[in-house]
């Protein structure tokens, strides 16, 4: 078993500050998935799994799949992302790759390790371009919804499905990457991540174990009551469509604080304000407003939900409007795998002393996984909470010790596959 290990650390880290510097500009970088840039990137990859003999395999959704076969065919799967937003940061999702790239090095040489080690490099997690996130392992996982995606149009009027056809994609035969886990004995998958938030920073600790991605029920409201004269309309005689919305966003961080535990952070955002007719002198008639909840738990989840639909009925009543919810988006929490979780805990106290557990707010690729076999997630400090953008960092001292507890984490796991 190997215990902290700089030098593997620092590999990683010095391939992280080499695949940055090769795509990225001033702006920060620039790994858009079905881009140039990207291509690029996974170039990159392909060159530094070469001296390992190893060869990155697309599946029908553009995935890459790097296979080390072991004694057994039993697999441990490590997991992460390429692609990344415009102008992004040098650690999302390729933390992940490379510290899975240092895995296999690590059972590519000497003897063969005792089960099947397979690294992925998911397609298009961001959505930065089309707008829909986890597509490629939503695709390998059986979720995709083809006639979904199919309309999608990038900002420039760029049709997705050329895109991906430029990349060897077709939306005709994409959902065919189910066979990559429908055809493999999958027993564990693992994945590195910044935190993207700030609490491990906040209690300076290097890493944490994530006990699941939070479930999410995003949906927009549209208040609609009666635009008039902001000078001659009586305030008792209005019909304030934002007023109703402005009472409903402060009551959803009402709503989030009463179901906070301590560890489950459970979060409300109203992220969209849409005002109509957006007039200095006119009491708005209509206001639209997003509402984005997440949390771990489903009942909790549920309740939130309930409870945020009452109050929206309860504001909209009192400011004599009416409203509609629309849904946009939901996903269900996602709690990972116990015995995983136990082995990440003793990884992460093993290298850094301590194994705080938090829940993951962003959605990450594996919670596609989870329907399908054991998933853990290991979280490293983000400095200042900061990603999707160029300040994103961890400090050197602190990603040394979560990449360690990392690769201490797939050592255990491959140990208790092999004897399972
Ligand atoms: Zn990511």
């Amino acid at each position: 078993m190997h215990t902290f290990d700089a030098v593997a650390a620092d590999r990683v880290i010095a391939d992280l500050r080499g695949l940055a510097a090769l795509t990225s500009t001033p702006d920060g970088a620039q790994r858009v998935a079905w881009g140039p840039v990207w291509s690029k990137a996974r170039g990159w990859l392909r060159d530094a799994l070469s001296p390992l003999q190893l060869v990155p395999v697309a599946d029908a959704a553009g995935n890459n799949w790097v296979t080390l076969p072991g004694e057994s065919e039993k697999t441990v799967i490590v997991g992460g992302h390429l692609d990344s937003v415009p102008n992004g940061g040098w650690l999302d999702g390729t933390l992940g790759v490379l510290v899975g790239l240092e895995a296999l090095r690590r059972y590519a040489t000497g003897s063969k390790p005792p089960v099947t080690l397979r690294l992925v490099d998911w397609a298009d997690e961001e959505g930065a371009r089309f707008g829909k996130s986890l597509m490629g392992s939503a695709a390998a996982a059986g979720r995709l919804d083809i006639n979904e995606i199919r309309p999608l149009k990038d900002a420039k009027g760029v049709r997705l499905e050329d895109a991906l056809r430029d990349h060897g994609v077709s939306l005709e035969t994409m959902m065919n990457a189910r066979k990559e886990l429908g055809g493999i004995d999958a027993r564990a998958y693992l994945e590195m991540h910044i935190e993207q938030g700030p609490v491990l920073e906040s209690m300076n600790k290097s890493a944490g174990v994530v006990l699941g991605t939070f479930g999410l029920e995003r949906n927009m409201l549209r208040f609609v009551g009666q635009a008039a004269h902001s000078g001659s309309t009586p305030i008792p005689m209005r019909r304030d469509a934002f007023l109703a919305a402005a009472a409903f966003a402060l009551e959803c961080r009402e709503i989030a604080r009463r179901h906070s535990k301590p560890g489950a952070g459970v979060v409300c955002t109203c992220g969209v304000v849409k005002v109509e007719p957006g007039i200095v002198t006119a009491v708005p008639g209509v206001a639209e407003i997003s509402i984005d909840q997440r949390a771990l738990d489903r009942d909790v989840l549920a309740t939130m939900l309930r409870e945020a639909q009452e109050a929206s009925r309860r504001f909209a009543q009192e400011n004599n409007v009416t409203v509609e919810w629309s849904p946009l988006f939901r996903i269900e929490p996602r709690p990972f795998d116990p015995h995983l979780l136990q082995l990440c805990e003793e990884s992460v106290r093993e290298i850094t002393g301590d194994a705080p557990k938090l829940p993951s707010g962003p959605l990450h690729d594996a919670a596609e996984m989870v329907p399908h076999m054991p998933v853990v997630m290991l979280f490293a400090y983000s400095a200042r909470g900061l990603s999707h953008c160029k300040e994103e960092d961890t400090p050197e001292e602190h990603l040394e010790q979560a990449i360690s507890a990392f690769l201490l984490l797939v050592d255990k796991t491959v140990a208790s596959v092999a004897q399972s």
